[in-house]
């Protein structure tokens, strides 16, 4: 029996261990040679031998014994680790990127009949994503470019990244494209401010609405956390561009204290509004009000701007 490389033969001797439930000792693993028992070598005689040919390169099994003699483990197998759940699950994780480690456990038990921790599925997936996408460290190094490249083709947008002046660690990326801040000079005077929380990050937007009401985004902001330090920084970069529509503002935030802070620093001296986003009102209100109807009602009563309309509704 051969494989093509020193990686192929220790690929096919742990695949096979877990496909027939025994653990291996390893004896020797190097770039010549590759020797493995059983790891209840003290009652069972397998083993195997392979060692390098003159090529240095292709592996052969040189000598082997491969019949057990010990009782076969459950589905528990240390041979199945993070490394090895990681080349087995690629496929699955390129197509389900925000797949659990629940699933993984159960894909990885219905297909290899083995049994893996939370956490090696956990770092499994990480492991996967870094093949997939490469690494948070190369991508964090990537960002000065990006927003150069942003710049060039896009003249006029905004790109622009921050550093901890202590520790050289990334806080900030914002990006917002001209062609959106130019379109925002005829978009109506709305602002909407959120952030959605995403794999230990956050990202803030900027969004306006267009003549027929739909949503115009302006700008975003990725960061690590969302506060007054994050929300002020953001509305910093972009409050130069805000600030040249020529009617006056209205924010509609859920007034999360960083967004008050924000705006009321950057745009206190200037005439504006700032408003409660009912959609996110009504979310609070939905858990001690759930139903239809009262659904219904409360957005009518959103909609309403005097008394008299919600009577007439
Ligand atoms: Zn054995």
């Amino acid at each position: 029996m051969e494989w093509g490389s020193f990686t192929e033969c220790r690929e096919y001797l742990r695949d096979y261990g877990i496909s027939k439930r025994f653990g291996m000792r390893k004896i020797m693993n190097n770039k010549v040679r590759q020797e493995y028992v059983c790891d209840d070598d003290d009652n069972c005689g397998w083993f195997v031998k392979c060692s390098s040919m003159s090529d240095n390169v292709t592996f052969r099994l040189k000598k082997g014994e491969f019949k057990h003699t010990c009782q076969p483990r459950g589905l528990e197998t240390a041979l199945a680790n993070r490394k090895w759940v990681s080349h087995k699950i690629l496929g699955y994780v390129r197509d389900n990127p925000d797949c659990k480690p629940k699933a993984i456990r159960r894909r990885v038990k219905r297909k290899y009949k083995v049994n893996i921790s939370y956490w090696t599925a956990w770092h499994a997936r990480w492991r996967c994503l870094e093949m997939i996408l490469g690494s948070f460290e190369d991508s964090y190094a990537k960002v000065p470019e990006l927003c150069e490249q942003i710049k060039k083709d896009n003249p006029g947008s905004i790109a622009t990244f921050s550093r901890d002046s202590r520790t050289k660690q990334f806080t900030g990326l914002c990006v917002a494209y001209n062609a959106s801040l130019e379109g925002y000079k005829d978009a109506r005077p709305m602002i909407g401010l959120d952030a959605f929380h995403s794999n230990g990050g956050v990202i803030m937007s900027v969004t306006s609405l267009d003549g027929h009401g739909g949503l115009f985004p302006l700008a975003v902001y990725f960061t690590r956390l969302e506060c007054k330090e994050t929300w002020n920084a953001f509305l910093e970069i972009i409050a130069p561009s805000l600030r040249l529509h020529d009617k006056p503002l209205t924010f509609i935030s859920d007034k999360q204290k960083g967004i008050e802070y924000g705006v009321q620093r950057q745009f206190g001296d200037v005439n504006h509004f700032h408003r409660l986003c009912f959609r996110h009102h009504y979310k609070n209100m939905k858990m001690k009000h759930p139903g239809p109807e009262i659904e219904k009602l409360a957005w009518k009563a959103a909609k309403s701007y005097n008394e008299l309309i919600i009577i007439k509704q």
